[in-house]
């Protein structure tokens, strides 16, 4: 069965529909099979045609018309099975179909060229410092950087998708705010397509990271995930039935503040007590006994030290606030898996197993399902641009 993923336009049914114009049906079976193949990796005309829906006749019409515009190739299998004449194996043309994927964290851009099939073709990244954190500044570098990239690697991107640790309207990509970047009201998506001169989509970076697990990290095949990223705040991106869960103009997943302390310490939300307060990245700096301000591989570092020794008290409180958070995530949204991201990839295992203790313990819905499953993101800090590539080829794949 092709996956989908909610792409506005392809996501549904995988075959057409009976009754759709002819032009519209070969459009759709196009992008289905695309899809397919971006998604899973090849496979062969018999395979496509039997999770498609398709008969063969239709499969080998699209098929050729794809190989004729380039974007799939054929090729004999390397392994067989059985006699006879092997059936070809269908390969999507990476290069024929690009997207720039462009991660925007508190410390670092990360930008890749990614082709269809999900393979990156080419990377680059540099560090951020306050003085280059402006949007100005980021925009001018992310589209430099994007003509190098496609100079050297002679391909022309598609569509770009940009993910972003903040408030983000997902119609235009208007960022509303990106506080840890200290940027607000910035039309961003508006800004990046006009230097860029090709379709921009901005999505919050927790929603990207879900999305990256759903499509290709240890959530693919799970419909209903809640993914969180935690980097100098939290956020949380939430795929439920199979499709990315949105909210009000794609704000959902501000679940950093949730309160969990009342009378805690102030968030910059105007809360106190917030969760991100006491499980965000000066949290873990808190509880390893670390200046709030060290820098993340310091803190990565310690973090590993400790993978095999005690837990020291204060990261025991700290995985009971985590576990706590949590609680009421489960509590609400049901996922069968919980992805911890980011930062949270780093913890030792001890804190996990504290964490999924403390889940099972406290709520309803963990026990209810016999223990939601709770785990360290596979994608590790690849994951915003792996999911902001995979927002970029959702339009492409019907278009190509
Ligand atoms: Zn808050």
């Amino acid at each position: 069965m092709s996956r989908t993923w909610g792409g506005e336009g392809g996501g549904g049914s995988p075959a057409a529909t009976a009754g759709a114009r002819p032009d519209e049906a070969r459009r759709h079976n196009r992008a289905a099979l695309l899809r397919r193949l971006h998604v899973e990796g090849p496979c062969t005309r018999a395979t496509l045609a039997s999770e498609l829906g398709l008969n063969r006749s239709t499969i080998k019409a699209v098929v050729d018309g794809l190989a004729e515009a380039g974007v799939v190739t054929e090729a004999v299998p390397t392994q067989r099975n059985g006699a006879g004449r092997p059936s070809l194996m269908v390969l999507p043309e990476p290069s024929s179909a690009v997207v720039l994927a462009v991660d925007v964290r508190v410390e670092q851009v990360a930008m890749s060229m990614v082709g269809i099939g999900g393979q990156v073709l080419g990377r680059h990244s540099w560090n951020l410092h306050h003085r280059t954190r402006t949007p100005g500044e980021v925009i001018t570098h992310v589209a430099e950087s994007a003509q190098l990239l496609s100079d050297e690697l002679a391909v022309t991107a598609l569509g770009a998708g940009v993910s972003v640790p903040g408030v983000v309207r997902r119609d235009d990509g208007f960022v509303h705010e990106a506080p840890n970047l200290g940027w607000k009201d910035i039309a961003l998506g508006t800004r990046l397509a006009s230097v860029l001169r090709m379709p921009v989509q901005v999505a919050n970076d927790a929603e990207l990271g879900a999305l990256a697990e759903h499509v290709r990290g240890d959530a693919r095949g799970v419909d209903d995930l809640v993914y969180i990223s935690a980097d100098r705040g939290v956020g949380g991106g939430v795929i439920a039935g199979g499709r990315p869960l949105r909210g009000t103009r794609g704000y959902v997943g501000e679940i950093g503040h949730i309160m969990v302390r009342p009378g805690g310490r102030p968030c910059y939300c105007g809360s106190r007590g917030c969760w991100e307060t006491e499980v965000g990245e000066a949290a873990v700096c808190r509880a390893l006994g670390l200046p709030e301000t060290t820098p993340r591989g310091v803190v990565v570092a310690e973090l590993r030290s400790l993978a095999t020794a005690p837990l020291p008290g204060p990261l025991d409180e700290f995985a009971d606030w985590l576990g706590t958070g949590l609680v009421t995530v489960v509590n609400v949204m049901a996922p069968e898996l919980v992805v911890l991201g980011d930062l949270f990839t780093a913890l030792p295992p001890a804190v996990v197993d504290h964490v999924r203790a403390v889940v099972h313990e406290r709520s309803l819905v963990s026990r209810a399902v016999g223990g939601t499953r709770i785990v360290t993101s596979p994608l590790g800090r690849d994951a915003k641009v792996v999911g902001a590539a995979e927002l970029a080829f959702e339009p492409v794949l019907g278009a190509v």
